[in-house]
């Protein structure tokens, strides 16, 4: 195997989005082939932790979590400027269905998804004119399938 790996470098003056999604490994080639093959972004920023939105909308149980998180995105909305935002909650999230979530009743989608549109407010209230689009992806037998969101 070679000592090093070279990959072109093709520097862009505007990111196509911003993305922000959960880390669970299961889904992250299913989040980049949908994000590469149905939106058609070619340059994004990439925020992907447990949870995903999650991390924004923690104020009370996690404040310095919810801050570190919207510092986070106005350094990057102030620094790379993208063209829109994308937020994507996912099926069977493990973040979500954490037994220290279960001040929602155990309803991990109904959470996952209120937080989705929380984030969404939040980004429009923080960052004005900046597009947000908010998606949900579903395990359906072998296939995930992505859905929109509060459009
Ligand atoms: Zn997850």
């Amino acid at each position: 195997m070679p000592a090093a790996f070279r990959s072109a470098f093709a520097p862009c003056e505007q990111p196509d989005a911003l993305v922000i999604h959960c880390s669970d490994p299961r889904f992250q080639k299913h989040f980049h082939e949908f994000l590469r093959a149905h939106l058609g972004l070619d340059t994004y920023g990439l925020v992907a932790v447990p949870g995903g939105v999650q991390f924004l909308t923690a104020i009370d149980y996690l404040p310095k979590f919810s801050w570190v998180g919207w510092r986070w995105l106005k350094f990057l909305v102030d620094r790379t400027r993208p063209r829109r935002v994308i937020l994507i909650v996912h099926d069977d999230c493990l973040w979500y269905k954490d037994s220290r979530f279960w001040q929602h009743g155990g309803d991990w989608k109904g959470a996952a998804l209120s937080d989705l549109a929380k984030v969404r407010e939040g980004i429009r209230a923080r960052f004005g004119s900046l597009g947000v689009e908010t998606w949900f992806a579903r395990i359906d037998g072998g296939e995930v399938v992505f859905e929109a969101v509060g459009l």
